[in-house]
């Protein structure tokens, strides 16, 4: 294989783009693909840089997500190597961004250029959507530009997403669909004083502990066979006072659900409203609630076997499809009817001091990403193979 595919991971990796700055990488990304015939069509939101790239006027669309922005590198002194300054050890290239996710876009471009001179014959139009905000709020990003898609797009079908999937070895793990995340913060009100005086006061701490404790027992569900079952997790827990003599006069926590799509975000508010009502008084309680993902799913279709089948002639594996991990862009795109799996490199190092990428892998994450193409158009052609 050439030096492609390592030289662009290099390029967007020596720019520190940190959320949301994309700090030129999509200005790069857009004059290599402006060379091989894509529209680009800069998208900003804010102080968030989008980018949208299309080759291909009719077919269905495939269509690639995803993000130029990194995580912040932490303490710089900590790194062997400076975090924006790509560095070659053992095989291996170190720099924040290299696995999450700078590889596997270099990787899908490089892809898309060795295709293009036959791109013509595609049967789908090929589609790149990149945003500057997926490590942060994830508001002005794909958030935004997902609704406005089909004024560019007659339909999105096909969604790629390079997130890092892969667990041990390339191409071992997929991801066909993520849990949402639901969190509240609660807040009750008591009547504080001396702890010596119990009948003078109402203790906060207690009601909270008794209503964070019958969450924590309730099984919310029993998961689908793509998903494992709802979890909850208190992560915060806090009272006014800090003294051992002192009965607090207000508690406060904050708590999580990872929730699969057996459930919706409001059946479960329903059911913790009504568990809080049996330990706190109506005007007690304060539950402030923020959804941050809904879940997502895609059935098994055309691009999971694709990749299913590209993954065995590339790496020589056999892959688990799976729903783990955090929340992703995926989320976005889903809703507009698109078949959505992410496959990329592997996530051991990502968002960790010393990020980094087996060299070998970025190659062979292009490859993939081609045979993916290839697969994808012989099953557009002929649907039942
Ligand atoms: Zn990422």
């Amino acid at each position: 294989m050439d030096q492609m595919t390592l030289e662009l991971t290099q390029a967007l990796v020596s720019r520190r783009s940190i959320t949301p700055d994309d700090a030129g990488c999509q200005t790069l990304i857009a004059d290599r693909l402006k060379a091989i015939g894509f529209a680009i069509h800069h998208l900003p939101v804010g102080d968030v840089s989008n980018v949208l790239a299309i080759h291909g006027q009719s077919g269905p669309t495939l269509l690639f997500v995803g993000h130029t922005d990194v995580v912040p590198p932490g303490v710089e002194s900590d790194w062997q190597s400076p975090p924006f300054t790509p560095s070659i050890r053992d095989g291996r290239l170190y720099g924040r961004g290299t696995a999450d996710m700078k590889g596997s876009i270099a990787a899908f471009i490089t892809a898309c250029e060795r295709i293009a001179p036959n791109q013509a014959s595609l049967p789908f139009r090929i589609a790149i959507l990149l945003t500057s905000d997926e490590e942060g709020p994830a508001r002005d990003g794909i958030a935004q530009i997902a609704p406005q898609l089909t004024s560019y797009l007659s339909s999105v079908d096909y969604c790629l997403v390079g997130e890092p999937s892969s667990r041990n070895q390339l191409g071992d793990t997929i991801r066909v669909g993520r849990r949402g995340s639901l969190t509240a913060t609660v807040t009750v009100a008591g009547k504080g004083g001396h702890v010596a005086y119990p009948e003078q006061v109402d203790n906060p701490a207690h009601r909270l502990s008794q209503f964070l404790g019958e969450l924590a027992d309730t099984t919310w569900d029993t998961g689908t066979d793509a998903f494992p079952p709802t979890s909850f997790q208190v992560t915060h827990l806090e009272t006014d006072t800090h003294t051992s003599n002192m009965v607090p006069g207000s508690a406060i926590a904050q708590f999580n659900l990872r929730y699969s799509p057996a459930l919706t975000h409001t059946d479960i508010i329903q059911r913790i409203e009504t568990i809080a009502h049996r330990h706190i008084g109506d005007d007690q309680l304060s539950l402030i609630w923020h959804l941050s993902a809904k879940p997502f799913s895609s059935e098994p279709g055309a691009l999971r076997t694709a990749i299913t089948q590209a993954i065995q002639a590339t790496c020589g594996i056999e892959v688990e499809a799976n729903t783990a991990g955090g929340t992703s862009d995926g989320r976005f795109i889903a809703p507009l009817g698109a078949e959505v799996v992410e496959l990329g490199p592997v996530n051991a190092s990502i968002h960790q001091i010393d990020e980094s990428i087996d060299i070998a892998e970025l190659d062979q994450l292009s490859e993939l990403y081609e045979a993916t193409l290839h697969r994808l158009a012989r099953l557009v052609r002929a649907p039942n193979q």
